[in-house]
Order: structure tokens, then C-alpha cells, then sequence
């Protein structure tokens, strides 16, 4: 979120929407009660910019400007987003995961109570060894089969072990042999 103070704009009571275009970027822009100039980048590749209901288009394309750099890495990151491969949706990734922990869960004797589902930006799965709740990360459907059943294997390899010392890796080996080259895969 960037921020710029504005001061002393002439009288513009009115609520409006402006759509701004520059270098090839969609900016939508929205006129409200808010003291600053505020910009967020959108899911679908547009940029949101919040102005005070006084600032003048000027204002609002000066402040664009200023901030080009931001909007580059804004564009850049929705360009990597929407160049990934789609493995699974959603429903998808959820039925598979399930599928693949029932089916590992009886191989391994090593049974969760839950699998739940979350969008993380830092753990592929977690494994809360207390409750034995498994949280599988909905990133994943960006990632081919292998890595979602090796993150699976993983979790549950939680419930015998805590941490990642040998014995925990040699648990998860024992099940998956390519483990390290599906792990590679996830970075
Ligand atoms: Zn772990």
C-alpha cells in the first residue's frame, strides 16, 4: 500500500470513478473520503487507486507516475501469477488430497483426525501433532500430483515424528523413495 498526503485541493464533493490508462496499465480509480492517495494492485491485473474526493485527475496521475516502479513489480508478479500451470482447482486438489491421505493413512498406520485447507504463503502443510490436524496448503494446485502426495506423506510422517531430524527422514523414505526430487520441485 503506498501512501501520499495531499493538501489543500479545490472543492469536489462528489463521489466519482475514473479509469486511468498508462504504459498499457489499467488503473481504476475511486474518489472517497480518504485522506491519501492509496494504490493496491488488483487480482485481475488492474491496479485500485483510492483518492480523496478533492484530488484533481492530475493529482491522481502525477501520483501514478511517482509510483511507476511499484506498478512494475505489481505487473510483473500478476505476469508470473497467470503464466502458472493449473494442475488441480480447487474441489480438485481437496477430493486428491483426501483420496491420497486415506490411502497413505492406511499403508503407514499413522491416521489424522482432519485434513483441512488453507492458502499460505510460507508452509506447504502443516501438521498439528496435538489435534492431529493436517493443513494442506491450497497452493498447491499450482504444483504437479507427486509434490501434493509427498507434502501428504510429510504431514503424516508429523504424527510419529515432531521434528526433522533423520528418523523423521527416513520415515518419510520408507514410504517415498524420490522424496527429495518431489521436494525439489516445491523449492
Ligand atoms: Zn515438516
Amino acid at each position: 500500500m503506498l501512501e501520499q498526503i495531499l493538501l489543500s485541493f479545490p472543492k469536489k464533493p462528489t463521489t466519482r470513478q475514473l479509469e486511468v490508462e498508462q504504459n498499457g496499465v489499467k488503473f481504476s480509480v475511486e474518489f472517497k473520503k480518504v485522506k491519501y492517495l492509496r494504490m493496491r494492485a488488483g487480482n485481475d491485473g488492474t491496479i485500485k487507486v483510492s483518492a480523496p474526493l478533492r484530488a484533481s485527475r492530475v493529482q491522481v496521475e502525477q501520483f501514478i507516475s511517482s509510483n511507476s516502479a511499484w506498478v512494475e513489480e505489481q505487473q510483473r508478479k500478476y505476469a508470473m501469477k497467470s503464466a502458472r500451470i493449473e494442475y488441480f482447482t480447487e474441489a480438485e486438489l481437496k477430493i486428491e488430497a483426501v483420496k491420497l491421505s486415506e490411502y497413505w493413512a492406511s499403508r503407514s498406520g499413522l491416521v489424522p483426525e482432519r485434513i483441512r485447507f488453507r492458502r499460505m504463503s510460507t508452509r506447504w502443510g502443516v501438521c498439528n501433532i496435538a489435534s492431529r490436524v493436517i493443513t494442506i496448503n491450497l497452493e498447491l494446485q499450482y504444483f504437479p500430483p507427486e509434490c501434493l502426495e509427498y507434502v501428504i506423506i510429510h504431514e503424516l510422517c508429523h504424527l510419529r515424528f515432531r521434528g526433522h531430524k533423520e528418523e523423521f527422514w527416513r520415515l518419510v523414505e520408507s514410504f517415498l523413495s524420490d522424496y527429495k526430487a518431489r521436494r525439489k520441485m516445491l523449492r
